[in-house]
This record gives C-alpha cells, sequence and structure tokens, in this order.
C-alpha cells in the first residue's frame, strides 16, 4: 500500500531526496553555480562542495528538512500520510514520536512551500463560495471563541472567524481552484475571474449578490441558479461540481480542526496537490509530492 522500502531506510529515503533533488543538477543554492563536486557526506546525505564559493552544502541545505534531527525517513512519512491518508498531525506526533511544536512547524512549513495555484481559466467556470470555521485558535488561546455571533447561516467574513473560501471549477480543463479570500465581494469574484485564456468567459454561479455586477461586464456571460427558489440543476447551469468539492475540502480540513486563518491558505494548497496525485501509485506520488515542495 504504501513505499515502506522509504520509511524504513534512511539510505533509501535519502536517495530518493536526492534523485527529486538535483533531477536538473546540482547547482550550489548560495551562488547557482554549477561548478559543484561530490564532497564527502553529512549522515546519509550527499555533500558538495561549490568551487566558484568554496562552501559546501549536502542534499538537505535549502529544503524543508534542513536543520532536523528527526530521520528523513520519518518526514517523508509524515508528508505521505498527512497528504494521502488525511493524517490529523496529533496522530503523526504519535506516529514519529516528536513534540505537536515540531510535527506543526515541519507539517506547516512543507505546506507553505508548496506554490500557490496559477489560475488560467478555460471555462465555463463554476464558481461557489463556502465559509470555513477558522479562527485564531492556535495562534491565541485565550481569545473567547466568536463562533456564536455568527452562528446564523450565511455569510462570514476573514475579520469573523468564517472567512470566506472560494471554490472554482473549470470545466473547460477539469481543474478546481480552492482559494482564501478575505471577502466575498465584487473586487475578489473580478480578481478570482481575472486569468483566463479567453477575453469572455461563460460563468455559472448561484444568486449570491456580489456575483450580480459581472452580469454588466462584457467579458462574463453569467448564467445562475437560484437555491433559494428550489433550482439547482437547470441543464449545464449549475454549481454542483463546486458544491461536491467544496465537501471533499471541508473533510480534509476535518482532522485539521482549530487550522488558524493564517494557516488555513498552506492547508489548502495541501488539498489540491492531494487531489493532484490521488490517482498516482505510492512511489510516484511520493515522487510528486517532493517536486511541488522542493
Ligand atoms: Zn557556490
Amino acid at each position: 500500500m504504501i513505499p515502506l522500502d522509504v520509511f524504513g531506510s534512511e539510505s533509501v529515503a535519502a536517495d530518493l531526496l536526492q534523485q527529486v533533488r538535483w533531477r536538473d543538477g546540482v547547482p550550489c543554492p548560495r551562488c547557482r553555480s554549477d561548478r559543484t563536486v561530490r564532497n564527502g557526506s553529512y549522515g546519509e546525505a550527499q555533500r558538495y562542495l561549490c568551487k566558484n564559493c568554496d562552501r559546501t552544502f549536502n542534499d538537505k541545505t535549502g529544503t524543508i528538512f534542513a536543520h532536523s534531527k528527526i530521520a528523513l525517513r520519518r518526514w517523508l512519512f509524515s508528508i505521505y500520510a498527512f497528504l494521502r491518508f488525511n493524517t490529523s498531525l496529533r496522530q503523526l506526533q504519535c506516529e514519529i514520536e516528536v513534540t505537536h511544536k515540531t510535527i506543526h512547524r515541519r507539517i506547516e512549513r512543507f505546506a507553505s512551500a508548496l506554490d500557490a495555484p496559477s489560475l488560467d481559466l478555460v471555462g465555463p467556470v463554476e464558481i461557489d463560495e463556502v465559509y470555513v470555521s477558522a479562527g485564531e485558535k492556535g495562534r491565541e488561546r485565550d481569545q473567547p471563541s466568536r463562533s456564536r455571533g455568527l452562528a446564523t447561516r450565511g455569510r462570514g467574513s476573514y475579520d469573523g472567524d468564517k472567512p470566506p473560501v472560494f471554490i472554482l471549477a473549470d470545466r473547460g480543463t477539469g481543474q478546481r481552484y480552492v482559494i482564501l479570500a478575505k471577502a466575498a465581494d465584487e473586487s475578489t469574484i473580478r480578481f478570482l475571474l481575472a486569468d483566463r485564456k479567453q477575453e469572455s468567459i461563460r460563468v455559472y454561479t448561484d444568486g449570491f449578490r456580489a456575483y450580480e455586477p459581472i452580469e454588466d461586464d462584457d467579458a462574463f456571460d453569467r448564467e445562475y441558479v437560484v437555491h433559494g427558489d428550489g433550482e439547482y440543476v437547470d441543464d449545464e447551469v449549475h454549481v454542483n461540481t463546486c458544491e461536491s468539492h467544496a465537501s471533499l475540502a471541508r473533510r480534509w480540513l476535518s482532522p485539521h480542526r482549530g487550522v488558524s486563518k493564517d494557516k488555513l491558505t498552506p492547508y489548502l494548497g495541501a488539498f489540491q496537490l492531494r487531489r493532484q496525485v490521488y490517482r498516482k501509485p505510492r512511489k510516484e506520488a511520493l515522487k510528486t509530492i517532493l517536486e511541488t515542495a522542493l
């Protein structure tokens, strides 16, 4: 089921890191020179000497794995379990026997290293928003919960404890995007739809008012369903893809209850990567995960 050889042996883990990290050569992390040579080892990692700046570095230098006393194979296992099996950090903390702080730091560093999704919309595009409970938890523990004030269903805000998260489903490419926003308003919507292949694009939404202004814009051909009127699907006019993707995103976040909103973007980046490697075989999935984070 899982690439046990990598997680069972430090040298196999080190080989994999080396293979992925230097897939395009071994430039010096400090001066970018290609004049580098192998120069002994650093634990299981290969060490190198840069003939240009005369400094040494190793396979981990400058990566998310640098400066950790915990074995690389344990970190690879953690990242793999986190992405593939949606394992909570609390569980991982027990599995690899580290402190709460150690696992949070390293996994969040990994997630932060993932590139933000770049939108290149072809269309038609479904767009919808959900509101995720993500407060200050984990950051300022003593702050009273404000969730009661927002108990009413519906729209939340970033400044409150329910920041809006936009879901875009590009039917042209099959891509889905999950993006945290400061507000669910017109300018955010325009910004999200700005990167597109064509001047004009077809957009499917629900009846939320913030989508109304784009209707007067020639760049958008908006069609919408009004959920309140019991209208959910009108032939191809619907946001069902967004809704099912939103429920996957909620399920992804659920073992990580207490993710603070300033950490939400990295967690959503990890969700994006999870979907990207979903159907890949184990070793290939792990390689792609590493390539994305290194
Ligand atoms: Zn150098």
